[in-house]
């Protein structure tokens, strides 16, 4: 794509655990990207405001476009977010969405990592391969999915002891993104996706109006879900809450960004399944929708395909809100614009004092 288009820039980043040549993809429109090093400044400028005005940080917000980084996840059994970042690719270099995707292409850069963990995704589709059609086919990888802490990966974003960890940490701080978006795929089933709002609780670390913005992007993503033809995603719940500070993708809350998350239904790294009403939990049999899970689905077949076209429009959503807010969403990198923040710190403890 990069040879065959002047809207994509592939970049290396760096090698994995194993030896790999790693990648990403800028995408964006080729003005855009003849002046990206202008744009990053402006993130970098807005993301570290010391001595920036107001009037200033509103400059550079009408001028900046939105950095948006989306990955192909690190959960590497959870198979298909690694398939959808290379058709999210090509469906928004191909403008297949129209003026969705012009508009996206014009107001976003698009930092598309195709996976965040390249060396599981190869174990995986080899283990997955040798053993289709066996009575194995969907049994679990006899090994780690990366080399030393496998699923733990993602509790790997204080530490930083891998060198997947260590590239993705400093590729986002080299483009400070406003917006990361990372897929994961464990759906409260039978709901077919979740998407923020998140669980309670959130830290009281968290600035408030990443928090706002994050609960807006994911309720626009179930909508143009429902738009689709693809019903069931649901919302906050029980499972993902905004606390935890070590995962690899939000631990990025801290630095004043807009952490979109999801979790993608899955039936088996790429075996369908049908599913009738009789297979959902007793409770959810009624099929009774609710404010946080107003479209249902109502089982069927689930393929690969479903949870590819789910993470395709969830993430096309996502760049959307990221286009049409584009201002808003620059402005608000710059962290001084959090002062709901300070008072959720006030009493908290003895150091916030040095935050007023
Ligand atoms: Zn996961």
């Amino acid at each position: 794509m990069d040879e065959a288009s002047d809207r994509v820039q592939l970049v290396e980043v760096g090698r994995t655990s194993e030896g790999r040549t790693w990648y990403i993809a800028l995408i964006s429109d080729p003005e855009n990207l003849a002046n990206v090093e202008r744009y990053r400044e402006i993130s970098q400028r807005l993301a570290h405001p010391e001595g920036l005005t107001d009037a200033e940080a509103r400059v550079l917000a009408r001028e900046g476009k939105v950095i948006v980084a989306i990955d192909g996840g690190l959960h590497s059994s959870e198979t298909a977010h690694g398939q959808h970042t290379i058709q999210l690719a090509y469906d928004l270099v191909s403008e297949k969405d129209g003026d969705v995707s012009r508009a996206i292409l014009e107001n976003v850069v698009l930092v598309l990592w195709p996976s965040l963990n390249p060396d599981g995704q190869e174990m995986i589709v080899e283990c997955y391969n040798s053993n289709l059609g066996t009575p194995y086919e969907l049994a679990s990888l006899p090994r780690l999915y990366q080399q030393y802490i496998g699923h733990g990966n993602n509790r790997d974003g204080y530490g930083l002891n891998m060198i997947e960890s260590k590239a993705s940490v400093r590729v986002n701080r080299h483009w400070e993104p406003q917006v990361i978006y990372s897929h994961h795929m464990t759906s409260p089933f039978p709901a077919t996706i979740w998407l923020p709002p998140y669980a309670d609780p959130i830290h009281p670390f968290a600035p408030p109006l990443i928090n706002r913005t994050m609960s807006m992007m994911g309720m626009a993503a179930a909508q143009m879900l429902d738009e689709r033809g693809m019903p069931g995603a649901t919302h906050m719940g029980t499972g993902y809450d905004a606390w935890y500070p070590g995962y690899i993708d939000f631990v990025n809350l801290f630095h004043n960004v807009v952490i979109m998350f999801s979790e993608t239904g899955l039936h088996g790294y790429a075996t369908p399944r049908f599913y009738s009403v009789n297979d959902f939990p007793p409770e959810d049999r009624a099929l009774n929708p609710g404010t946080l899970h107003s479209s249902l689905w109502r089982g069927g077949w689930w393929r690969l395909k479903n949870s590819v076209d789910m993470m395709l429009t969830a993430s096309t959503a996502t760049l959307d809100v990221a286009a049409k807010y584009r201002e808003n969403i620059l402005y608000k990198g710059d962290f001084r614009t959090a002062p709901l923040l300070f008072d959720n710190l006030r009493g908290f403890g003895s150091k916030t004092s040095s935050f007023t």
